[in-house]
């Protein structure tokens, strides 16, 4: 069998494996501040375990007292790195929050004689920031299901194991002991501490992937000028769509946009682009917002009431139009102008309903640009028929 000591030792060699793999893993792209959060408590925990197997063999109140302020202080920043996770957000107020009063009411008991009931404490304040680590990784479950439920359950048994330790030191009433604790529960939380630090450390490496294979997708769905979706990702959502009447495609094309390139510049023209972006983003009752290439654009409406496309193609044109544009101390207008292509009670599929829109377009900049204009039911035979400039 191995002893007590060699057991805290191997929890603290998996936890500086865990640390480790941790670091390497937020090193490789740096975004993923969470996995720097988990490595800093994990820097707490790991010199807290190896103080704690030089105290099983050597106790004293102050390497006892050193190992509380580690652990503890490492388990808070672990739990607010979960918060992070699972939010966004910083999570220096959780770790203080955590950790201020777990450290108030646990590092001076064992400074006492009642350093048993220090060991009470510290097993219950554990166990508490490791449920709400457990808690924080399964409300955030949703993003990969398997593998943040997982987390949890690792980290809620290893929290119940805390319980326990806290348990039968109360039951034996061992309120004053002067050394580390040895009991079955102990050794239960030792080895439950090992096997979950490693699938802790598995099941979050399974999850950063995912991560980045999400964002990877994302980046290749959108356009890195304007953040809508490219061209590729207006196919990928609408492709296999039937459109009835009730739906509509808008295509939209700036008018003289090589001019504005010509007069005032490229970064000029890019902010054109960007200002008509906006005006999309802006758009009520548009499923999907999508840079074609240049400087035009489609919107997809799944719900289009009989005159909806129309009338709110004509606001973007409206409100874009009345842009004040700046470029070198100058200020500009640009004008844009849209086809509008509804589906059929009989459905369109995506490809034709979007060139036809297209040549609803190119009608409109027959006409004379800065205007919409809607292809008749009976398209792409002919093309048009109403107007608004
Ligand atoms: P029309 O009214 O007929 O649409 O005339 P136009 O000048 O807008 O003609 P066209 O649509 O062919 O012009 C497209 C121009 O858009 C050509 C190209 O230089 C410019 N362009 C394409 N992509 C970008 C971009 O990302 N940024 C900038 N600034 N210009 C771009
Ligand atoms: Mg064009
Ligand atoms: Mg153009």
């Amino acid at each position: 069998m191995l002893d007590y000591r060699t057991l805290v030792i191997s929890l603290g060699v998996s936890a500086l494996c865990l640390l480790l793999t941790l670091f390497g893993t937020w090193f490789a792209r740096r975004g993923d501040g969470f996995l720097l959060t988990w490595v800093v408590g994990m820097g707490f925990l790991v010199p807290g375990i190896f103080a704690y197997s030089y105290y099983t063999e050597s106790p004293s109140a102050g390497v006892g007292a050193l190992c509380f302020a580690l652990v503890l202080i490492g388990f808070a920043i672990i739990y607010s790195a979960a918060y992070q996770f699972r939010t966004g957000q910083s999570p220096v107020s959780h770790a203080m929050w955590a950790a201020a009063p777990s450290l108030l009411l646990t590092v001076p008991l064992m400074l006492t004689t009642y350093d048993g009931i220090g060991f009470i404490a510290l097993n219950i304040f554990s166990a508490l920031m490791l449920f709400g680590t457990a808690g924080e990784y399964y409300k955030a479950r949703r993003e990969s299901p398997g593998a943040l439920t997982g987390m949890g359950l690792l980290y809620g048994l290893t929290g119940v194991s805390f319980v326990l330790c806290a348990l039968v030191l109360a039951v034996n009433g061992q309120w004053v002991i002067g050394h580390a604790p040895t009991n079955w529960a102990e050794d239960l939380n030792t080895g439950l501490s090992i096997a979950g630090m490693t699938g802790v450390g598995a099941l979050s490496l399974m999850v950063h992937q995912g991560r980045i294979t999400a964002r990877h997708r994302r980046e290749a769905m959108t356009d890195a000028l304007t953040g809508l979706y490219n061209r590729r990702a207006l196919f990928e959502r609408h492709e296999r769509d039937t459109f009835s009447h009730e739906m509509a495609v808008i295509v939209f094309d700036i008018d003289r946009f090589k001019a504005v390139n010509d007069q005032y510049g490229h970064a000029a023209g890019d902010r054109v682009i960007c200002a008509l972006a906006d005006e999309l983003k802006d758009a009520v009752g548009v499923s999907t917002a999508a840079r074609l290439g240049g400087e035009e654009f489609a919107a997809v409406l799944m719900t289009a009431a009989p005159g909806y496309a129309e009338w709110l193609a004509e606001r973007i044109r409206r409100n874009f139009a009345e842009r004040d544009m700046q470029a070198a101390g100058l200020s500009f207008r640009v004008t844009v102008s849209a086809g509008i292509a509804y589906g059929l009670p009989a459905g369109r599929n995506f490809d034709g309903i979007l060139s036809i829109a297209d040549s609803a377009l190119y009608e409109a900049k027959r006409n004379g640009r800065n205007r919409i204009l809607v292809a008749g039911p009976e398209a792409p035979a002919t093309v048009a028929t109403r107007t608004t400039a």
